[in-house]
């Protein structure tokens, strides 16, 4: 009983040994809040760090091995407990990791519904006593669950059989330690970061000012945004990024009309998807309030309050109907998402700001870098995650069999194209885990091109800059908002974890399947931006 006290109390303050537990839409019916429960408990940032054979992995493995028993000194252990702790902490992981589902089964939203409820939850792990473990979470009447990884949670009660306090007391306390690290003292921040540096290589931690902010961020992000949004984001930064929705959705709407896979019933399907799709700019039109204490002299204990508060926000919204004016993101954050429950697509003014859009650049460079966003958003509702959900948000089958079935070929395409690139020598994509977001930039391009081209089409005369036309203004714009460098380490986890394609192909393997880009650039047909079996989806 003990364990699902500790559980339930670590989780109230989103820590999150074993599995983690949130709010969540009823994929079924997207306009209840229900809470989901999803695998978790890894202190390595892929379930294949763990079980992978090849050196790379085996050197990963061990660097995390020390670094715990580095951690479990500072935490007061004596060395010989510390290497004891760290290896029974590895061979617990590993046996989560085994029950765990890769990135690309969790592409399937199909699998992630499993509404399963308290009853269900008890049938999955038996040996765990839920009701204390509710209790100590502060939400005892909680019913509504759904579970993404039914497997998993069976491995949880495999484990909750089989260890003792004493391995139960390693594996949290690891856990509670290396949660709280980046927010504790010099010795902490500096181990935690040991660990950041073996995964993506980098070598200096950032600045502690650049850390407070993001702290902050997550802490107090919509109160943080105010003071930005008040120097940052003028009424004609709305406006623009209306255009340019407008603009996009337009071009779509046109395409619609021109594929020639889709079949009447799916295409209607789909433009009453693409007129049912909300967009969000710039910030929330309520803003959230914050109702917990803060104290000058203790920030971990404030990070913890803050923690606990949201928590208790987001159980408590399980059971009612959805607020669809909520944000998943902060104002201030340079980035943009599409909710495929709510449909929506939204903004944050943070990547409303140069290079990705300003009031002094042209039109094409504008869409090149924010029209390239908006197109590739609004791709994520038809891209192969977000097109098994209808407009109204629900998980539901709108497209006829055969139709499908040429979506899904398209796919292959973009996957296969994708799949060949090498991102290291010898280390290619996984054209399965980023197809989503190849499929959303392929659509971005395309989509923003055509809308620049429509927003210009009365121009009175074309706008050369420096020798190039504004078609080559476009792709150059496409090209300098991707631009980035990262090291080896960070390339080789990024392949594993992260669904976007190293930002070189997403350029390039979205410019080499755009017939205009090569015609931008006069590229003889066969060429590397010119292929002759490129790949095209929307
Ligand atoms: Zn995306």
């Amino acid at each position: 009983a003990s364990l699902a006290k500790v559980l339930g109390e670590l989780h109230r303050q989103r820590i999150w040994p074993l599995f983690d537990i949130s709010d969540d839409q009823d994929f079924k019916d997207a306009t209840q809040v229900i809470a989901t429960i999803d695998q978790n408990g890894l202190g390595l940032p892929d379930r294949d760090n763990y079980l992978d054979e090849d050196d790379k992995a085996k050197a990963l493995r061990q660097a995390y091995v020390e670094h715990v028993e580095r951690m479990m000194v500072l935490v007061g252990y004596n060395p010989k407990q510390a290497k004891d702790a760290a290896r029974e902490v590895l061979a617990i992981e590993t046996e989560l990791a085994r029950a765990s589902k890769s990135r690309v089964e969790r592409r399937d939203p199909k699998s992630l519904y499993n509404r399963v409820n308290r009853d269900g939850l008890a049938k999955l792990a038996p040996d765990l006593p839920w009701a204390d473990y509710f209790k100590a979470l502060g939400a005892p009447d909680l019913q509504a669950i759904n579970v993404t990884a039914p497997k998993f949670i069976e491995g949880v009660n495999a484990l909750v059989k089989k260890l003792r306090p004493a391995q139960w007391q390693i594996y949290l306390r690891w856990h509670v330690t290396r949660s709280l690290a980046p927010q504790l003292g010099q010795k902490f921040a500096d181990e935690s970061f040991a660990l950041d540096r073996a995964i993506t290589g980098q070598t200096k931690s950032r600045e502690r000012w650049k850390r407070c902010v993001e702290a902050t961020d997550q802490s107090l992000g919509e109160l943080l945004a105010q003071p930005f949004i008040e120097a940052k984001f003028g009424p004609d930064s709305k406006k623009a990024v209306e255009t340019m929705v407008f603009a996009i959705r337009d071009a779509f709407g046109r395409q619609l009309g021109q594929i020639d896979w889709m079949d009447a019933p799916t295409r209607e399907r789909s433009r009453a998807k693409l007129a049912q799709m909300e967009y969000l700019v710039g910030y929330p039109a309520k803003w959230r309030a914050y109702d917990f204490k803060v104290e000058r002299a203790d920030h971990v204990k404030n990070v913890l309050g803050a923690r606990a508060f949201d928590q208790r926000r987001r159980l408590g919204k399980v059971g009612k109907p959805l607020d669809r004016g909520e944000w998943l993101m902060t104002p201030p954050t340079v980035n943009a998402y599409y909710d495929p429950l709510k449909n929506q697509m939204v903004f944050p003014a943070g990547i409303l700001q140069a290079p990705f859009y300003s009031p002094k650049a042209s039109v094409a460079v504008n869409m090149g870098a924010m029209g390239m966003v908006v197109g590739h958003e609004l791709t994520h509702g038809f891209d192969d995650e977000g097109s098994q959900f209808a407009g109204n948000g629900n998980l539901e089958n709108w497209w006829t069999p055969a139709v499908r079935e040429k979506f899904d070929k398209k796919g292959t395409c973009v996957a296969d194209q994708y799949g060949a690139y090498e991102t290291l020598s010898g280390l290619k994509l996984n054209g399965r885990l980023t197809l989503g977001e190849n499929i959303a930039d392929m659509g971005g391009v395309k989509l923003a091109f055509a809308a620049y081209r429509d927003l210009r089409k009365d121009a009175a005369e074309e706008l050369v800059a420096e020798g190039f036309t504004e078609d080559q203004q476009f792709f150059l714009s496409v090209g300098q908002v991707w631009c980035s460098k990262a090291r080896d380490e960070y390339a080789r986890n990024a392949v594993k974890v992260d669904p976007h394609s190293p930002a070189r192909f997403r350029v390039n393997g979205s410019l080499a399947n755009l017939p205009e880009f090569g015609r931008a650039f006069a590229c003889a047909p066969g060429k590397p931006m010119t292929p002759a079996n490129a790949c095209e989806v929307w």
